[in-house]
């Protein structure tokens, strides 16, 4: 399997804007913002998606909430709020298959999303 392009983030092979780092988590600023501040946050480990990762690692699910919570007070947004959304498979508007979070705030966020 070719690797995924945050793949690739995680192995230093393609440059991203990196804005937190830990044992299990690598978040960086999304390319094409949809918000003022829009950051991925991912597993070291690949996971394709959501529905892919076992029992046996949803540690990792609180490994991503609580790393986009450390940058969500970083930035600010704690005070003003933001959303984090996951999207999973065609339906959900994935486009690369390697489980990540996003983190948007900086603007009123609209609901129902498109
Ligand atoms: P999703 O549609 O949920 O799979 O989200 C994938 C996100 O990755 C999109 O918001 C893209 O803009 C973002 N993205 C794709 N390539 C890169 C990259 N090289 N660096 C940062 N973000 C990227």
């Amino acid at each position: 399997m070719p690797k995924t392009i945050f793949e690739r983030i995680l192995d230093r092979e393609v440059v991203a804007d990196i804005v937190y780092e830990d044992n299990h988590v690598l978040a960086f600023r999304d390319i094409a913002p949809q918000a003022p501040v829009h950051i991925l946050f991912i597993p070291k480990q690949h996971h394709a998606r959501h529905a892919a990762v076992p029992p046996e690692h949803h540690g990792i699910f609180s490994h991503l909430f609580a790393a986009a919570q450390k940058v969500a007070r970083q930035t600010k947004l704690d005070q003003t709020g933001y959303r984090l959304v996951i999207n999973n498979g065609p339906d959900g508007g994935e486009t690369v298959p390697h489980l990540h979070l996003h983190l948007l705030g900086g603007r009123h966020l609209g609901w129902p999303p498109g």
